[in-house]
């Protein structure tokens, strides 16, 4: 991989590699999964658009009343004359057919089509109704209440761009051009393990020393919120043989491999070794915290992130360094997670240095105002901060102090889960 020589790549260095020359020189070195397939729509929720979606009708398709009322003639209504006689009716899907001579109106629903020769809708709160009679004691306003046809959309505009990962109004977009199927990429297969001879699975008796493997479960979560393939392989105990024998099967079944622990210095040759026997790794200290070490290489066109074990920098590396990767390997747009500023309600106090993501509680008001409230519990095999928390407090490296009350950047877990 890039070796070039310098200092953060290497294990005896403690020089620190910013999050964003990190994520650089691993988007950079990515390719974008070519396969495509089509899709009826619904499959296709939360997948990557391939194509640039253009309307082939206008939408809405006709002149249509945008309330229950009465349609007329604008011209018709006078100071003297403000009673007119109802023709018919148009109900919507049952447009109305006949005749509309003048001084009279039709009786109209919403979404009806607004015969050809009447220019105005009046809700029918509006009127006063005497049998066949309807009155008109109000102004009236030429056009009112009609929805015109392409309002929505022109025929032949381009509404959806490739790239786009498709969110449940644009199925209903899409349908309401009347496309049924789409091209869409093909998903991305993610084979996952966990690394740890102390690593028990759920269900498993845990004896002294032992823990529950749970970075499993939080990137089984995280990866199927990606909507990728998921090809879990388990838990690998720390055994040269058997995580070589994994690596060669996750490389030749998935496009990208993510495992967990490992990585940190003093078992770094370990995962280093087999890695560099197989394809090619680099081992990075990342200036951001919690997380630091983080593998990364490949095996053949097999990309692989090998992800510091504590389970707070497992989720925090993933979120901020894989998911944007994996992004770029979905053909995904590159929309960065919502970042917003907000009032800290304690002070921190830190070590500067690093790039740090707190987890923090974000307090709404009722006016909407927001603050954060970091929580207690900082540590980075906290995991229940992790669940408890709903944002990120994202601190820059230089940053030594903050002071109650400052403002702070988070990161609301929202847009970024
Ligand atoms: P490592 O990166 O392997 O040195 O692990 C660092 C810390 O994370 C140790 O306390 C491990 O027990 C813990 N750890 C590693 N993998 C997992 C996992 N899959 N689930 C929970 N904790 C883990
Ligand atoms: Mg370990």
């Amino acid at each position: 991989m890039n070796n070039s020589g310098c200092d953060c790549c290497s294990d005896k260095s403690d020089k620190l590699m910013p999050l964003a020359d990190a994520l650089d020189r691993i988007t950079s070195s990515l390719h974008t999964k070519s396969a495509i397939e089509t899709a009826p729509l619904r499959q296709a929720l939360g997948r990557i658009l391939t194509e640039n979606i253009h309307s082939p009708i206008d939408i809405p398709p006709h002149r249509n009343s945008a309330m229950d009322g009465y349609a007329l003639r604008s011209s018709d209504i006078t100071d003297q004359k403000r009673t007119l006689e109802i023709a018919g009716t148009s109900w919507a899907g049952k447009p109305f057919q006949g005749e509309i001579p003048t001084g009279k109106c039709v009786r109209i629903f919403t979404g009806a089509v607004v015969p050809i020769k009447l220019d105005s809708v009046v809700m029918q709160e509006k009127v006063e109704r005497h049998d066949s009679l309807v009155s008109f004691p109000h102004p009236i306003t030429q056009g009112n209440n009609i929805r015109l046809p392409g309002e929505d959309i022109r025929k032949g505009e381009q509404l959806l761009q490739l790239g786009k990962q498709l969110t449940p109004a644009d199925l209903g977009t899409i349908a309401s051009m009347g496309i049924s199927e789409i091209r869409i990429k093909q998903k991305l297969r993610v084979a996952f393990f966990s690394t740890g001879d102390e690593l028990r699975s759920i269900g498993e008796q845990l004896n002294e020393g032992d823990i529950y493997d749970s970075n499993r479960y939080s990137l089984y979560g995280m990866l199927k919120r990606l909507n990728v393939e998921l090809l879990d392989m388990g838990v690998i105990p720390d055994d040269r043989q058997a995580v070589e024998a994994a690596f060669l099967v996750a490389a030749e079944n998935a496009d990208a491999i993510i495992t967990s622990g490992g990585v940190s210095v003093g078992e770094a040759d370990f995962v280093k070794e087999t890695l560099e026997k197989l394809g090619q790794v680099d081992l990075w200290k990342i200036a951001m915290k919690p997380g630091k070490p983080l593998a990364f290489g490949k095996i053949n066109e097999t990309a692989f992130f090998g992800l510091p074990g504590n389970p707070v920098s497992a989720m925090v590396t993933f979120y901020q360094v894989v998911r944007p990767a994996l992004l770029k390997m979905m053909g995904a747009e590159n929309k960065k997670p919502l970042r917003i500023k907000a009032p800290c309600n304690q002070a921190i106090k830190r070590a500067p240095g690093r790039l740090e993501f707190q987890r923090g509680i974000i307090n709404r008001s009722d006016n909407g105002e927001l603050t954060v409230t970091p929580l207690t519990g900082q540590a980075s095999h906290i995991l229940s901060s992790m669940s408890k928390a709903d944002c990120f407090i994202v601190i820059p490296a230089e940053c030594a102090e903050i002071t109650a009350g400052e403002k702070v950047i988070i990161e609301p877990f929202d847009s970024i889960i």
